[in-house]
């Protein structure tokens, strides 16, 4: 027996070429032994003098893409090694390892791909160790192709030997594969039959003729059209019947993003970093490329990702070389309306059969679908859906937010999203979506199975939010009796208040601003723009909020805008006054909003709804946050500094409140006498800013504190969001905000598992 280093290295540390990594130092090191993987992370036996130096080169500077959680190093007693191996992978109880998310192609097989002498010339499903699928293909751990949808797929001789030889970029590359012997393109016409010739080819002639294709991607199908032409665009609409909703384009390089929005550094190294998320992007004032209209109307920013698999750069430059213009392809996920996306041939054509004309699919499976992630782009840049490239990625929680018993957060209504959290961990699902349909709980349970599996993580306590007719509510109720563990409900808004302390590691007194839509309050209202004061042992109450509105509606996303105008109008003015149109048809509406039955609420969308109806910028909204993005949309850029002078803070009662009549009434009246919609929007959110910026700083030194923080969908509005952390910056505040993961309701189970599970939390 020799003395032999055991190095075990958890963390996100497996397919991206770890082991060969490892091999290569060891190889020039002189150090001899092994490198395996296994479910509790890297395992290195390392022998001779160089050892300890392998382990510091390896901690110092490890490979790329690598996330290291947790690095330690033993002596132990091994037989004599008298080389260096990669061993083939074995299983082990626990788990340390976390499965890597989907990497955008590589320069390195961008340029194969296009290299017609290469044997990859044009192949789809190019790839290495730096690049392409992953979690999209793994059904189980560790990481090995026998546990991905590749196993179907015997390598070829030049295959295996890339994939055997340590020093090709291929070694161990579990995905990799070639024209010879991996998967294929097929192209579909919209009865399912098989259409002969180039799929690609034929595919990219059908989008220059205005055609809908359906793309298999990574995580689900997609939808592509010209995004260029109003006619193809129009179409798609109309056939999925999305009228309004932006929809995310795609295009080859930042050169043709430049030609219509402006991208700065943050942005610019968003769309090219691995995780290639759809980023936000403000228009260009000057296009050099014409965008379709209907790609994003009444919206003031583009959704933009670069192609980020080898079948999407194949595609936009055949179109390109049709068309002889740079290309820019509507890509959405092919999903039915709150459905979760598509993942597999039979489902889209049962669910989405009138929508596209043809179909480009292949014969690798989909393990796992992942729609594409959504970051926002400009100053102070947020995530607005985690999923594709950054999904299973864990969040580090600091030491004061580890959680003492395994958690199960089961997020919130819109945009959920699960997270599993244990110790210093917490692993936040793919976005799932609405759970309205059983095809979307489904989902959440394959998911949530396969999370449970990968992380080990059981849980033995499940958090949902306060509200009781939650989807999300109703299905934890059903886990906690299933599993026999306690379930905790967890309010809203301190929910999203915790998130951000968790993402930060700041345990200490803070100010919380969570402003939304919609959230069930305490005292069985609609919250929505709340001041929320968390102690260091993670009590909180409620300091102040937007006063209340009653509405004879339900006061959440389905709330109409031109109703909530003339609730809010009637509250401040006893009735619409004449001058103020809020639509066609809606003459009785002082009558109807002036029942006496509804909803209290307190929400800043509701409030940001009932603006934009009064302006005219938008009196009925098809999707959640619509009218609120238009009122965005609309605000006059050079109009700073201009702002109501409405007395809106009273502290007279605590929770204090911010009263609205002032503000309506100054709305009204800038409408009544024609000022243009986007000064009057401008001078609106300039007045909110100013408002929430006094009352918080008013708490914050009643309370002593000095960090403020912010979360929830309304901070998606750059004007609040930048405005708030400018005035709040500017007294001398540090503030906060979600970094990690979305500040709408994709990120309140984080929130959730902390509240539920922290040390602390549970009196
Ligand atoms: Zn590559
Ligand atoms: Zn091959």
């Amino acid at each position: 027996m020799r003395t032999t280093l055991e190095i075990v290295i958890r963390g996100q540390v497996q397919g991206l070429g770890f082991r060969p990594y490892v091999y290569r130092l060891a190889g020039a090191l002189g150090v001899l032994g092994s490198v395996s993987n296994s479910t509790a992370g890297v395992r290195i036996l390392a022998q001779g003098p160089n050892s300890r130096r392998l382990a510091r080169e390896l901690e110092a500077h490890p490979p790329p893409l690598a996330r290291i959680a947790s690095f330690t190093v033993r002596r132990t007693k091994c037989r004599p090694f008298n080389n260096f191996e990669i061993v083939t992978s074995r299983r082990a109880a626990d788990s340390g390892v976390e499965v890597l998310p989907d990497i955008a192609t590589c320069p390195d097989c961008r340029r194969e791909v296009a290299d017609p002498h290469d044997r990859r010339a044009g192949y789809a499903f190019t790839n290495c160790t730096q690049c392409g699928p992953r979690y999209t293909i793994i059904e189980n751990l560790p990481y090995d192709r026998p546990r991905t949808t590749m196993t179907r797929f015997a390598m070829c001789p030049d295959c295996a030997r890339e994939y055997r030889c340590p020093t090709d970029r291929r070694f161990h590359a579990q995905p990799n594969a070639c024209p010879v012997c991996g998967p294929r393109l097929l192209l579909l016409d919209n009865r399912g039959e098989a259409v002969p010739g180039d799929p690609v080819a034929l595919a990219a002639m059908a989008i220059a003729r205005g055609k809908t294709v359906a793309v298999k991607s990574l995580g689900g199908f997609q939808l592509a059209c010209d995004a260029l032409s109003n006619r193809a665009v129009a179409t798609l609409r109309r056939r999925k019947n999305r009228p309004f909703k932006p929809l995310a384009v795609m295009c080859a390089d930042l050169a043709t993003v430049r030609r219509f929005c402006r991208i700065d550094r943050a942005g610019g190294e968003m769309l090219l970093s691995p995780g290639a998320p759809i980023v936000l992007l403000a228009r260009r004032l000057r296009p050099t490329l014409t965008v379709s209209r209907l790609v994003a109307p009444g919206n003031n920013r583009y959704g933009v990702m670069l192609a980020y698999t080898p079948l999407h750069l194949l595609l936009l430059a055949k179109v390109r070389a049709i068309q002889g213009t740079p290309t820019v392809l509507v890509m959405t996920s092919a999903n039915r309306r709150d459905d979760p996306i598509t993942a597999d041939d039979e489902e889209l054509f049962a669910e989405l059969g009138g929508v596209f004309d043809i179909a480009l699919t292949h014969d690798r499976p989909i393990a796992n679908r992942c729609d594409d992630s959504v970051v926002a782009s400009g100053r102070a840049p947020m995530l607005v859906r985690r999923a594709r490239g950054q999904a299973p990625q864990s969040i580090r929680l600091e030491p004061v937010f580890h959680v003492k018993q395994p958690c199960l957060a089961v997020g919130a209504e819109l945009k959920d999203c699960f997270t599993l959290a244990q110790d210093g961990r917490a692993f936040p699902g793919p976005h799932i979506g609405s759970l309205a349909s059983a095809r979307a709980e489904r989902f959440f349970a394959a998911t949530l199975e396969r999370y449970i599996a990968w992380t080990g993580i059981r849980p033995r306590v499940i958090a949902c939010d306060l509200h009781p007719d939650y989807l999300s509510t109703r299905l934890a109720e059903r886990l906690s009796a299933d599993r026999q563990v306690p379930l905790v409900r967890v309010q809203h808004h301190y929910a999203h208040v915790l998130s951000v302390m968790a993402e930060h590691g700041v345990r200490e007194p803070v100010l919380g601003l969570a402003f939304d839509g919609t959230g069930y309050g305490t005292d069985g209202a609609i919250w929505g723009c709340e001041f929320v004061g968390v102690d260091e042992d993670l009590g909180w109450s409620r300091l102040a909020h937007l006063a209340y509105l009653r509405l004879n509606q339900a006061g959440d996303a389905t709330a109409d805008p031109a109703m909530t105008a003339a609730a809010y109008l009637l509250q401040a003015l006893g009735r619409v006054p004449p001058g103020i149109r809020l639509g066609p048809g809606l003459g009785q509406l002082d009558r109807v909003a002036a029942t006496t039955r509804g909803t209290w609420t307190s929400s800043l969308g509701r409030l940001f709804d009932a603006v934009a109806a009064i302006i005219g910028v938008r009196a009925r909204a098809s999707f959640e946050g619509e009218a609120p993005a238009a009122l965005e949309a609309a605000a006059e850029a050079g109009e700073r500094r201009s702002y109501y002078s409405a007395d809106m803070l009273d502290f007279g009662r605590r929770p204090a409140l911010i009263r609205t009549p002032g503000i309506i009434r100054a709305v009204a009246e800038d409408a009544r006498v024609g000022t243009a919609a986007g000064v009057v929007a401008a001078r609106f959110q300039n007045t909110v800013v100013k408002a929430a910026a006094a009352m918080a700083d008013r708490l914050a030194q009643e309370r002593g504190v000095r960090t403020v923080v912010l979360s929830g969908g309304s901070f998606q509005n750059d004007a609040l969001r930048i405005g708030i952390v400018s005035a709040l910056g500017r007294i001398g505040y540090r503030t906060l905000h979600n970094r990690l993961v979305p500040a709408n309701d994709g990120g309140i189970s984080l929130g959730q598992a902390v509240a539920a599970a922290c040390p602390g939390c549970d009196d």
